[in-house]
């Protein structure tokens, strides 16, 4: 007989059941014991958010920051988000905590104004399940409101995956985001089913050139030919481009040669909690 694992996840405001078979859901016990977990860890403090600057080439300033959700979980210490965010997806926790990630950011934003550090803006990673739910832009705005925060300090990254799956709503959700006040960006662009048509039908701001195009750059005519034709083609569209997984100078410097505005990565700074974030933008 197949086990069956269920979970009670919380979506849309009510209870609804999920069931998953191990074998086709490849759901460890680890995952299970995840899943159980994660649902505890908000309210314990496990969770906390890192912020990694993003820097602008041209004169070397940080202007956002990315902001990546942790998971310290008592007994089992560190846990990737590539390991808890399917989880957090899989049992619809991700909509809750992912109002939490903008909240905190935005409070962050505040704190950060308040102690007259540069002005900056803080992009914020989107899941499809968030994205494709009823009231997600009006979610978004009165978290802002609340915090009191202007919408445009924040930029919403979503994955080619997120605007191929609801491609119908995708261009009207993305407009709604743009009259909110919002920026949008388009993360790991390059890895997934990329459809080009989109780029012109969507109002994205900005791309975000995927890590595995950034790796061998130096030394890879391959990987040169085609970030150089991403930087042009965003460029051509009234998009601004930002390189991830920049980890050595040889990087950025060709990275800079071949147009690119901005970049994020190692090199400069791994994602740092708040107080040693506000010790960078101090400078
Ligand atoms: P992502 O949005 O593409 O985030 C960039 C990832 O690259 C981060 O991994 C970051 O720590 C890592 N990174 C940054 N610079 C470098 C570098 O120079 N070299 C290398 N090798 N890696 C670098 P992280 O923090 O483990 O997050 C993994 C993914 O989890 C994220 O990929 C994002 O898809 C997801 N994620 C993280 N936080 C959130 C969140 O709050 N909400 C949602 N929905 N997803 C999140
Ligand atoms: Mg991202
Ligand atoms: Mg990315
Ligand atoms: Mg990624």
């Amino acid at each position: 007989a197949a086990e069956i694992a269920m979970y009670r996840a919380k979506q849309d405001g009510r209870n609804s059941l999920r069931f998953f078979s191990p074998d086709m859901q490849e759901h460890t016990q680890r995952s299970l014991d995840l899943a159980v977990s994660l649902k505890g860890a908000q309210n314990r403090g496990e969770l906390f958010l890192v912020y990694q600057p993003q820097r602008r080439l041209s004169d070397s300033q940080t202007i956002g920051a990315e902001v990546l959700l942790r998971w310290r979980h008592p007994k089992w210490g560190d846990v990737s988000p590539a390991e808890f965010i399917p989880i957090a997806e899989q049992t619809g926790l991700i909509v809750d905590i992912g109002l939490w990630v903008l909240e905190q950011a935005a409070r962050q934003l505040h704190q950060w104004d308040l102690l007259g550090l540069p002005k900056i803006f803080i992009a914020v990673n989107v899941s499809t399940i968030q994205f494709a739910r009823p009231g997600f832009v009006e979610e978004l705005m009165k978290v802002m409101s609340r915090v009191g925060v202007p919408t445009n300090r924040i930029e919403i990254e979503i994955t080619e995956a997120v605007a191929l799956k609801n491609a119908e709503q995708a261009g009207t959700i993305i407009q709604r985001l743009h009259a909110a006040g919002f920026a949008v960006a388009l993360d790991d662009f390059g890895t997934g089913y990329s459809s080009l048509s989109y780029l012109k039908r969507y109002a994205i701001d900005r791309l975000k050139i995927d890590q595995s195009f950034v790796k061998d750059l130096v030394t890879n005519q391959n990987d040169q030919a085609i970030v150089n034709a991403i930087i042009h083609m965003a460029h051509s569209l009234q998009m601004t481009t930002i390189a991830e997984g920049v980890e050595t100078e040889e990087q950025a410097n060709r990275l800079k040669e071949l147009g690119c505005d901005e970049i994020q990565g190692y090199w400069f700074s791994r994602p740092l909690v708040s107080q040693d974030f506000a010790v960078h933008l101090r400078g």
